[in-house]
């Protein structure tokens, strides 16, 4: 089993107000920001509101709720930025590549030809 869920994640504190981001959507359940280290431009982060580390220990509506604002923020950015493509990704744990512990989908525009940043 995964460890607990942290209230001191930076998403947390991004989802409290208490650090900024540049949030291009919220509703009742979710929000969407821009990533700080984009791996390309319009890298878009969504975020349920209630706290789960990750998939292991989201809420099954609340993961319905987000899949369809990642929807969302897919179609958005694929306009947005004139994408070829769109890459949507999701981590869960250490070693899976996960950095910030509170569940997160990364949807990202892809350009023909053209490399993600690291
Ligand atoms: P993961 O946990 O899925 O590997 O990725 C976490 C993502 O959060 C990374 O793409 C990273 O750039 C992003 N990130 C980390 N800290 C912040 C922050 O303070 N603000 C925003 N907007 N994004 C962040």
């Amino acid at each position: 089993t995964s460890p607990a869920y942290d209230d001191n994640n930076i998403f947390a504190k991004i989802l409290r107000g208490d650090i900024p981001s540049y949030r291009v959507y919220e509703d009742e359940h979710t929000v969407a920001f821009m990533d700080v280290m984009p791996q390309s431009p319009g890298h878009t982060l969504v975020v349920p509101k209630a706290p789960s580390r990750n998939i292991f220990d989201a809420d099954p509506a609340a993961l319905q709720q987000a899949i369809t604002v990642v929807q969302k923020i897919a179609v958005a950015v694929q306009k947005a930025f004139d994408a070829d493509g769109v890459y949507i990704a999701q981590f869960n744990e250490p070693s899976a590549g996960q950095t910030v512990f509170h569940l997160h989908f990364h949807v990202i525009p892809r350009l023909e030809g053209v490399a993600l940043k690291p």
